[in-house]
């Protein structure tokens, strides 16, 4: 049985008695389709095997009391009086008790144990599989009945209020439906979705950790929404039917944008063209052209890196050593950026050269060495335990 099920259950028994639930919410990648899904357009995410486990039980009073046994610390709070805590990692249950509350649907005292192995802050979604497991296991734990689509829009919005980031909807949407072996085509203005295998005899995901979060990835994100949606406003004054980037073209941008505010115009430029990109890739992919859907990878880098300036210097480092390799056929940053993961698609007979080469010249060149994960493509959220 997988270990960190059992370590939700152990810490559950030790400290609190017996779990009702035990839920497990997955991380995501993105293949392609970066800073597209708050421009209402297209991504390609799936759900990893790296995820976040809360072992959950009802409590006779109106207490919250939780334990993480990752920071190894105690949180104990009142369900009346839910607010901001200095423990961070205790604020993303506490911002679902807090949506859930609004929204009308009454919390009881509960015990709950968290335990994960996302890396954090590696573009992987830690802070969505903790959220999404929450009130998966709050909804069973007491009998909310609410649907996976409207418990997605809640942690996004718990995320968006309590925590203050600003994030769209995709990745709190990837850990809750996500498919083993499968990505999933996500419409983030219709929210349809489609879900297509991802199997290649030839070719592996594979992740590379920068190991880096430069403290202006949140601020700089909650920017490159605000230089969105000041494009959105400016196109809005001459077309009115613009309601997102997901409505403009290169051309109307050249046409209205690229006077105005150069900056506003690549960043808005990135992400018009990255949202065709993804419809491109996802073409690729059902041909099962990955060489094709690999370049798109390395287009989506240059677009991040030199249009909407989210990139940093050990993430172009990590890509452009991936271009060099001639078995890398794509590679990119993933995330909102300043740091985190790098996703690389590797002919899998190379993967061992390729980790221990490019780690060898990271290392030498920033004096860390880099986490290295091959992606498995898992299911989304869901009760695991107790058995
Ligand atoms: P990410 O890119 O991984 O989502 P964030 O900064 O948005 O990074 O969220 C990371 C936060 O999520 C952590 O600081 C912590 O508060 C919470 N978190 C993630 N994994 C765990 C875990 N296993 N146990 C407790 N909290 C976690
Ligand atoms: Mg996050």
């Amino acid at each position: 049985m997988n270990l960190l099920i059992q370590d939700a259950g152990i810490y559950y028994r030790e400290h609190f008695g017996e779990p009702q639930f035990i839920v497990r919410s997955p991380g995501r990648i993105n293949l392609i389709g970066e800073h597209t899904d708050y421009n209402d357009g297209f991504v390609l995410p799936a759900s990893i095997d790296n995820a976040v486990y809360v072992s959950i039980g009802a409590r006779n009073d109106q207490e919250i009391h939780l334990f993480s046994v990752d920071y190894k610390e105690f949180y104990t709070g009142n369900i009346d009086a839910v607010s901001v805590s200095l423990q961070s990692w205790a604020n993303y249950v506490l911002a679902i008790v807090d949506v859930l509350q609004k929204a009308g649907y009454p919390c009881g005292g509960f015990n709950a144990v968290v335990r994960g192995d996302i890396p954090i802050g590696a573009g992987l979604s830690s802070s969505a599989a903790v959220e999404c497991a929450t009130i998966f296991a709050l909804n069973e734990l007491f009998g909310y009945k609410l649907d996976r689509m409207t418990m997605v829009k809640m942690a996004q919005q718990a995320e968006n209020d309590f925590i203050g980031v600003r994030c769209g909807i995709m990745d709190q949407f990837a850990s809750m439906f996500g498919k083993a072996n499968q990505v999933i085509e996500l419409d983030c203005r219709s929210l349809d979705h489609h879900y297509f295998p991802f199997e290649s005899e030839e070719y592996d995901l594979l992740l590379i950790n920068s190991r880096v979060k430069h403290s202006l990835a949140d601020s700089e994100y909650n920017l490159r929404r605000l230089d969105c949606e000041a494009g959105v406003a400016h196109l809005q004054r001459f077309h009115p039917e613009i309601t997102s980037l997901r409505d403009a073209t290169p051309a109307l941008l050249q046409q209205e944008l690229h006077s105005l505010d150069e900056n506003i115009f690549r960043r808005c430029l990135y992400v018009v063209e990255e949202i065709a990109r993804v419809k491109e890739a996802c073409e690729d992919l059902k041909k099962g052209d990955l060489l094709s859907f690999g370049k798109k990878m390395f287009s989506t880098h240059t677009g991040l890196s030199e249009m909407y300036n989210v990139s940093c210097p050990e993430l172009d480092f990590l890509v452009n050593f991936a271009i060099g390799y001639k078995n890398v056929i794509g590679a990119r940053m993933m995330g909102g950026g300043f740091g985190g993961c790098t996703l690389n698609l590797v002919k899998k007979a190379a993967v061992a050269d390729f980790v221990d080469r490019i780690s060898e010249s990271y290392l030498e060149t920033y004096g860390v060495l880099p986490g290295a994960y091959p992606v498995t493509i898992d299911e989304g959220t869901a009760v695991v335990g107790p058995w």
